[in-house]
């Protein structure tokens, strides 16, 4: 689907991936924390060619009211691809997939709010596509993680995400476009690293037992690396706005 190349003959050549990573490792990441002004929180992630910016807003107000509960907050996601972030224009608006994106991104990062401390609110995380090369629901839910703990948002620890799948047989980790294109399968997973658990596990393809137990096994530690990053983006993001604060102190602002 949308790859600018054609199928290309073999994923694995020589016992390497197309893109020189070996079998089990991440693509490039880069994490920023703050960098939507106008949101209450926010953060960018660049895995690999995928490109994706989040903003929180809230909690806030909740609109329509029916939705308010006395209990807890009402955490709302929204996953949208830009019409330039695939080669061909994608078609901008709600599909099938948006909508099924959204709601995983809600069921992944849910467990780990702590909802009931905002009720009657409404938090909105919204996961904007910028370039798309696979992986982009996993890629978002990390950057939304960040996103929500940039805005204050009291949770039980940072959702850290990522797929493995299958390519000519070998289990890679973080695919790219080539191979979730012409892999055989697809394990999307996030957990929240501290505790362990799992808050997202999807399949799509044919896998045995043993390589499913494999590919959450791989796909456990490269979520702990995520994890890394994420809290480094917040540091960052909270040591340069130390630094603004004391600079501003020293001007006599
Ligand atoms: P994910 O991005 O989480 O891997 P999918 O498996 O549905 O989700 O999509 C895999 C990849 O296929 C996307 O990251 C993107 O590179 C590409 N893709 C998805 N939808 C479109 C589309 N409408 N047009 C072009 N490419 C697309």
């Amino acid at each position: 689907m949308g790859s600018k190349f054609g199928a290309p003959e073999k994923l694995i050549v020589n016992g390497k991936r197309l893109d020189g990573r070996k079998f089990d490792e991440l693509r490039p990441i880069a994490i920023k924390a703050g960098v939507v002004p106008n949101a209450d929180g926010s953060a960018s992630i660049e895995q690999g060619q995928t490109k994706i910016t989040v903003a929180v807003y809230g909690p806030r107000e909740v609109f329509p009211r029916h939705l308010s509960d006395p209990n807890k907050a009402y955490l709302e996601c929204k996953y949208d691809m830009a019409a330039f972030s695939t080669p061909e224009r994608s078609r901008p608006g709600a599909s099938r997939r948006s909508t099924e994106i959204s709601k995983i991104m809600r069921d992944a990062l849910t467990p780990a709010i702590f909802l009931e401390k905002y009720p009657k609110t409404k938090i909105d995380v919204y996961a904007e596509v910028t370039n798309a090369n696979a992986g982009t629901r996993c890629a978002a839910i990390t950057a939304a993680a960040v996103a929500l703990a940039d805005a204050g948002i009291e949770m039980r620890d940072i959702v850290s995400s990522v797929a493995s799948g299958k390519a000519d047989g070998k289990l890679v980790l973080d695919m790219f476009e080539l191979e979730d294109n012409y892999g055989e399968a697809d394990v999307p997973m996030a957990m929240m690293p501290r505790t362990g658990e799992i808050t997202l596990l999807q399949m799509d393809g044919e896998l045995t037992k043993d390589e499913v137990v494999e590919m959450v096994r791989m796909n456990i530690e490269a979520c702990k690396n995520i994890y890394e990053l994420q809290k480094k983006a917040l540091h960052e993001k909270y040591l340069i706005e130390k630094k603004g604060a004391e600079e501003g102190e020293e001007n006599g602002g």
